[in-house]
């Protein structure tokens, strides 16, 4: 049977077969006919979808009063009825993880079907999983369009420790800002992620490593031996998460809302470059911890290596800090300090390192810094970190230096970057050397 073009359009799509877009039609450049069977339940099911329905709403990612607000005017659930639904979705995406409408048992068949025709709660395209001889997982997602946009790619990676299991959330496609020593600075941003990717990523984490209720860990997997497996996460993947703040804050709250997720505020860390004027709101609106990448201690260091600190000096930085809502000696302010060789590792910076934090709550964690192709960066020496972590720990500051991890797959800080700028294998191989050359470590 030979059909229309709207049909055959769609079908020729989705098997990525030719099409003369702007004619409407398959190309039959070689006087081919095209024929399929419409008899064929598969493919009546590959072609219905398409032409019939218009996109279906994310509930993740809603608050409540939004999730009732979407039912009700849906007009699939009434508005006395509204609470108690949400109530019971939330338990079941949030708590159990599902991801499929089918598997909630407890709502009619009809409801489920209905909600199944207007909104999704399905989980992102896993492009890839990579999985580091040291446990570190990374993932490659891809999410649709956002209006006339293109699919977009962003990573997130999860590193189990010792009782612990932290995932490094992604918060932007790329990063306006331009840190020197950043790959993923060397991207231009390409959109905000919106709360239900921020979301995403924690969810089918989740998924991978088996940590919903009843679920399976990986065979072999390196998780934390009891307990949760993503104990904490960090807004410390690409993006500044403070340029997408209320997206930010809409997934932070639903990460940490008690009868879903369940995440403590105490174990989300919000890590900002220094954009001073969202730091306060963090502490008021999200309650999260907080992170500042420092990485200098003087303005005109700082302003080469983070240059929104040409906007937000670190004097205005530093009082931001001192006065971040709820900081106390149980809630201190981490700061990030990539140790670059001959740049910034010197004990008069140390000093005056100690000198800047005088007075507010805080942790410095020294981040040796990841290279990446193309970079004119190196990592400090290993004696220069030390000396540099045994003055500032002398000087009563805890200063953990955060052993690089996943660097075999690209995971560690600062070295994400996504699919549409990927590494050829060749400049791969040039990292992997130049890591061994200078770290002697994998
Ligand atoms: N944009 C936010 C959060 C993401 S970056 C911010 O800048 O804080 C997470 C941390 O990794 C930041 O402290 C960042 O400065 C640091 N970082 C970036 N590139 C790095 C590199 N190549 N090596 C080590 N740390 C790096
Ligand atoms: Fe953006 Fe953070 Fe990288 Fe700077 S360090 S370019 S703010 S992701």
């Amino acid at each position: 049977m030979l059909f229309g073009h709207a049909v055959t359009a769609a079908f020729l799509r989705a098997k990525g077969s030719a099409f003369d877009k702007a004619r409407n039609r398959p190309h039959i450049g070689a006087a081919m006919t095209v024929t399929l069977d419409l008899s064929t339940p598969a493919v009546r099911s590959a072609l219905a979808p398409r032409a019939a329905q218009p996109p279906r709403m994310p509930l993740i990612g809603l608050s409540r009063a939004e999730m009732a607000e979407s039912l009700v005017s849906a007009g699939i659930v009434p508005e006395r009825q509204a609470k108690m639904r949400v109530q019971q979705l939330w338990h079941w995406l949030y708590v159990r993880g599902v991801s499929d409408f089918a598997h909630i048992f407890n709502i009619s068949k009809e409801l489920r079907a209905e909600l199944d025709r207007r909104f999704t709660i399905a989980r992102p395209e896993i492009v890839e999983e990579q999985v580091s001889n040291d446990g570190t997982r990374k993932w490659l997602f891809r999410f649709p369009p956002r209006g006339a946009g293109r699919p977009v790619e962003i990573e997130t990676v999860y590193i189990p420790e010792e009782g612990r299991g932290t995932l490094c959330i992604s918060s932007q496609v790329g990063c306006t800002l331009t840190c020197s020593f950043c790959h993923t600075g060397t991207q231009k941003l390409v959109r905000n992620l919106t709360a239900e990717e921020i979301l995403a990523q924690l969810m089918t984490a989740r998924d991978r490593l088996g940590d919903f209720p009843d679920r399976d860990t990986p065979h072999g997997a390196i998780v934390p031996a009891e307990g949760r497996k993503i104990t904490n996460i960090v807004m410390m993947g690409m993006g500044e998460p403070l340029y997408n703040f209320e997206e930010v804050k809409k997934a932070l709250l639903i990460a940490s809302d008690g009868d879903g997720l369940s995440l403590s505020k105490r174990r989300i860390t919000l890590s900002t470059s220094g954009v001073v004027p969202g730091i306060a709101r963090t502490g008021e609106e999200i309650g999260v911890m907080l992170a500042i990448s420092l990485h200098a201690v003087r303005d005109d260091l700082r302003d080469m290596l983070v240059p929104i600190n040409k906007k937000y000096p670190l004097k205005d930085l530093m009082d931001a800090c001192r006065n971040y809502p709820g900081l106390s000696n149980a809630r201190r302010i981490t700061f990030e300090y990539v140790m670059l060789k001959d740049v910034n590792d010197s004990l008069e910076d140390a000093r005056e390192l100690v000198r800047l934090l005088r007075g507010i709550p805080a942790k410095i964690n020294l981040i040796p810094f990841n290279p990446w192709p193309g970079t004119n960066y190196q990592c400090s020496d290993w004696e220069t970190i030390e000396r540099f972590a045994d003055y500032i720990n002398e000087a009563g500051y805890a200063s953990p230096i955060r052993t690089p991890r996943g660097r075999d797959i690209l995971a560690a800080c600062g070295q994400l970057k996504s699919e549409s700028e990927r590494m050829k294998k060749t400049e791969r191989l040039a990292l992997e050397a130049m890591m061994i050359a200078g770290h002697g470590e994998e």
